[in-house]
């Protein structure tokens, strides 16, 4: 979860697109003030993008070439011979959002055009594994409620595989995400966002491994008692002794340590703690769009001996550097008009007025593939992935719109000379590795 509401987490995330439908407020999309508005800001995009072209040809730096990305078949036969893992979606947030945790309204088995997630666009995309975020936000743990929501949103996931079990099977280990794959389903995996989630208790912990949890994102927007966030004040210049203890806990369960959201002496200190490969379950390369959400350079230098995978977020935001400066800003200006606006749909109002006088330069395909790039080069090519955060993000990167899109990067790795086997490796393969290592240093029975 990562739209501007997510990062900032005093309320969960409503870009535009996903605002909440009630009965009399319907969403107008036809309307002509919808189009009006449409277009508008697509021409204050133009205009800013012609500006930003014309100011960097005036700087004297080559243009790239950027065309768009076509996918041919040879593209589509490596795509569907590969594992496609997604290390994050926060579609299980959207019915919560949306209030639609019986699932009466949006029936993924059709398209959902106002979720970036459904069924007919997963198959698409070929994906073959995803993470589904049991995500509650931050202020949850304040408020005390972070257990019971974040088991609402597990049991939201469990349902949801449930629901259609044509296409979706519960996976629990890495064995399992291929066999499910292999019989033609969606291997659906669990993981949490944020240690808030566990109310500083390792009981907690563990019970969430016996539902099916397999990854716990250490913090998300908000510093803990015991880990500092990347987007927060740090109290504890890492972590505490007992945030030590949930990364040894979490070896010794199998469950993945993963690293997004947290600051960057977390990240040190877990890839130094844990006996098992760590992940970044959604984060990008911060040398290519300086934002504290994503891995710096020295860190991703030290995966190869760790044998983590950073899974690059899609995020508009997280991927060029005026997104990430754009993002930056939105931050602050949402903390200013919170201090005065106290009215949540006032509040609304303002941030969506701010976010059309300031738009963000969306990004495209080719730029995600610079962040993989960017990792590969630091890293190694056994150390990157993909964790795009679609349905927690308000902004899409050009032609990866949606789950339906993955084919492209495919396309895009092969038209930059990456192999067959290179390509398979940062569709799935490399987390799926990871997955196999974490199971291998556990030290308990599995617990089914
Ligand atoms: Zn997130």
């Amino acid at each position: 979860m990562d739209g501007p509401f997510g990062v900032l987490d005093e309320k969960p995330a409503f870009p535009e697109r996903f605002k909440i439908i009630r009965h009399g407020d319907s969403p107008s999309a036809g309307s002509a003030t919808y189009w009006w508005r449409i277009m508008m800001k697509r021409f204050v995009l133009a205009f800013m993008l012609g500006t930003m072209l014309a100011s960097s040809l005036l700087a004297g730096e080559p243009e790239r070439r950027r065309e768009r990305v076509e996918v041919s078949e040879e593209a589509l036969r490596i795509h569907r011979s590969a594992l496609v893992i997604d290390g994050h979606n926060d579609l299980p947030y959207q019915f919560r959002e949306r209030e639609d945790l019986s699932f009466a309204q949006f029936d993924i088995s059709r398209p959902q055009p106002r979720f970036h997630t459904d069924i007919p666009r997963l198959r698409q995309g070929g994906v073959g594994g995803q993470f589904w975020s049991a995500f509650v936000p931050a202020s949850t743990g304040r408020s005390k409620t972070a257990v019971t929501q974040t088991l609402e949103q597990i049991d939201v996931i469990r349902r949801l595989v449930q629901r259609y079990p044509n296409d979706f099977e519960l996976a629990l280990t890495a064995d399992d995400v291929v066999r499910i794959h292999q019989a033609g389903k969606i291997a659906s995996l669990i993981g949490i966002e944020g240690g808030h989630s566990i109310d500083n208790s390792l009981g907690v912990l563990r019970m969430y491994y016996d539902l099916g949890v397999r990854y716990m994102t250490l913090t998300h927007s908000e510093t803990l008692d015991w880990a500092d966030s990347a987007t927060d004040e740090p109290r504890h210049h890492g972590l505490t002794e007992f945030g030590r203890n949930v990364v040894k806990e979490m070896n010794r369960l199998g469950m993945m340590v993963d690293l997004s959201h947290v600051s960057p002496e977390v990240m040190r200190q877990a890839i130094e703690i844990s006996k098992a490969p760590v992940i970044f379950s959604h984060s990008s390369a911060y040398a290519l769009a300086p934002h504290v959400r994503n891995v710096p350079d020295d860190i991703l230098r030290l995966l190869p001996k760790n044998g983590g995978v950073v899974m690059i977020n899609f995020y508009s935001g997280f991927i060029t550097p005026e997104g990430a400066r754009a993002s930056r800003d939105m931050f602050s200006a949402y903390r200013q008009m919170q201090e005065k606006i106290k009215d949540r749909r006032e509040l609304e109002r303002a941030i969506e007025q701010w976010k059309l006088e300031h738009p963000m330069p969306r990004g495209s395909v080719h730029t995600v593939v610079d962040h993989i790039e960017h990792v590969i080069k630091l890293a190694g090519i056994d150390h990157v992935g993909l964790g795009s955060d679609y349905d927690g993000i308000s902004s899409t990167p050009e032609q990866l719109e949606d789950v339906s899109t993955y084919p492209r990067i495919t396309q895009e790795l092969l038209n930059r000379g990456y192999t067959e086997e290179q390509i398979r490796k940062i569709l799935g393969g490399n987390v799926l590795r990871v997955m196999r290592e974490v199971e291998a240093k556990r030290s308990v029975a599995p617990v089914r």
